[in-house]
């Protein structure tokens, strides 16, 4: 069945999926979504004996129907490969009563390279196959970590250029490192004088001037977005979901048809989705637990029914997710919106106007299977602490937000559901959050040095993402204002 999409605020015409990946963002400013939502074609334990590259091919081409068999296997096997350091590719740890899923294996040491690592495949095999000659610049706003995903994934490949902005002072010092030293001469990182919603938003601008794309045109270059805006950062990540399921069928942790609970640190909404996504598809599971940190506009959401940005933006200890317009919320509000584009539309018109909209009774009731739910910086200090006295398995702060809001859950409902907690970082990313927590007596500040004293402590090696930053020469340095955006990419497109 072939699958299109469409915008979740009604506009312009279905496209491909690989149309729908080289756009980003449609025409009117909506999300591309599905025309409908595939479901499996087979029971969750036909997925038990698959590797994760096998998984991946029966997962994606469900969505990415305009891809051949061909392209497709082809895009997996140059994204799961020994770039991961684990053969798993998404392993799971068993500790204090959940399953974790270790995301963080691949190069950049953070979830997102299990999308990132194959969306420049994706990306470029769609270029061929909708005969484009343009060269593609992915912009891309970043709150830490989708910087240097999108950066590793998209240096050096051909037929495109990446530019990433990034709050100038809300990063941790490992994420900006890595950022800043990124090589490739198609590669452009610039700090902002301001937080992640405002870089977000200026990449939204800047892909809505028109005059602007036209002049891009005429220099051979056209935008798109390896932001979890893009279809094809969502549908790799209904992957793991699958594979994790599998594994805990496989490993005889749960019985056949039997349901989980699955527990998101959510900052932009994207992972979360993708784990909606999955249980629309048919895949077992219960609740989905969204946890975020002292940034709660979602938790307030799904409380109340009323989303609303007008606040504080706090700069916490798991800075990816110090996000307080939840893009990807998009998806989900269309979707209980009855798929009614028009309604949406009026929805998020009255976010960009007011800061806030107001869902109705029969939307909210669409959510029931969310639990929101919060966690403090001493909240995820604690649990960080107790995870790691009681297991010895080490989590990183926002893998800590998710665990401490489980408890919380755990408490209030009595529910006893096995659950998978999505684990997004590697605790060597947010090395000094993560030590002060274990060792509160380690007084240093180096976080090389931090990072050996948490191997010790961990019993884990460092991993190489963070011992190569030790060596290498700065190679970014620009900062801007957020009205300078749009001309910081004409300067280095030299347009
Ligand atoms: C991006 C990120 C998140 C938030 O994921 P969303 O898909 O934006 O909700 C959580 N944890 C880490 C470590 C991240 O990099």
């Amino acid at each position: 069945m072939e699958i299109l999409y469409k915008s979740t605020r009604g506009g312009g015409a279905p496209v491909t999926a690989s149309q729908a990946i080289l756009k980003g963002l449609a025409d009117d400013g909506g999300l591309f979504v599905p025309e409908q939502i595939p479901v499996f074609d087979r029971e969750p334990e036909a997925f038990a004996g698959l590797t994760y590259a096998q998984t991946a091919y029966e997962v994606m081409k469900l969505y990415l129907t305009d891809y051949t068999q061909e392209e497709l296997k082809a895009c997996i096997a140059r994204a799961y490969d020994d770039k991961f350091d684990s053969d798993l590719i998404a392993p799971m740890a068993e500790a204090d009563g959940a399953f974790y899923l270790e995301l963080f294996h691949g190069p950049t040491i953070a979830f997102k390279d299990m999308a990132l690592s194959i969306l420049p495949h994706l990306m470029t095999t769609a270029a061929k196959k909708n005969h484009i000659s343009n060269e593609i610049v992915i912009l891309t706003a970043t709150s830490g970590d989708t910087g240097k995903a999108a950066l590793a994934g998209f240096a050096g490949v051909e037929g495109t250029r990446i530019i990433v902005f990034y709050p100038k002072n809300g990063v941790s010092p490992i994420q900006e490192r890595q950022m800043v030293t990124q090589r490739g001469d198609n590669t452009f990182v610039v700090g902002i004088r301001g937080n992640f919603d405002d870089a977000q938003t200026g990449v939204k601008w800047i892909f809505s001037d028109n005059e602007l794309k036209a002049r891009l045109d005429k220099q051979g270059f056209q935008f798109s977005s390896a932001n979890s805006i893009n279809i094809g950062r969502l549908v790799p990540q209904i992957v793991y979901y699958v594979y994790a399921y599998a594994s805990l069928l496989k490993e005889g942790r749960i019985k056949s048809g039997e349901a989980i609970n699955v527990v998101v640190p959510t900052g932009n909404f994207g992972n979360i989705l993708a784990a909606y996504y999955a249980r629309e598809m048919g895949l077992p599971i219960h609740r989905l637990i969204c946890a975020s940190n002292e940034n709660k506009v979602l938790f307030d959401f799904f409380q109340s029914g009323t989303y609303d940005r007008n606040r504080q933006f706090v700069l916490t200890s798991s800075p990816s997710m110090d996000i307080l317009i939840s893009s990807n919320l998009e998806r989900l509000i269309y979707r209980i919106a009855g798929e009614d584009g028009e309604k949406n539309r009026l929805l998020m018109e009255s976010l960009a106007a007011e800061g806030s909209y107001t869902i109705d009774e029969a939307m909210k009731r669409k959510l029931e299977i969310f639990y929101g739910g919060y966690a403090s910086g001493r909240e995820t200090k604690e649990r960080i602490r107790e995870v790691y006295d009681k297991a010895g398995y080490v989590l990183d702060t926002h893998t800590a937000v998710a665990s401490a809001v489980y408890e919380k859950y755990r408490r209030e409902t009595k529910d006893d559901t096995a659950t998978l907690i999505v684990s997004t970082a590697s605790p060597f990313k947010f090395t000094k959050s993560v030590i002060e927590a274990v060792n509160p007596s380690c007084q240093d500040t180096d976080d090389f040095v931090l990072a050996n004293a948490l191997s010790e402590l961990s019993g884990l090696a460092v991993p190489g993402a963070v011992k190569e930053l030790q060596n290498i020469p700065v190679v970014h340095d620009h900062v801007c204002e957020t009205g300078e955006m749009a001309d910081m990419v004409c300067g280095f497109l030299g347009i």
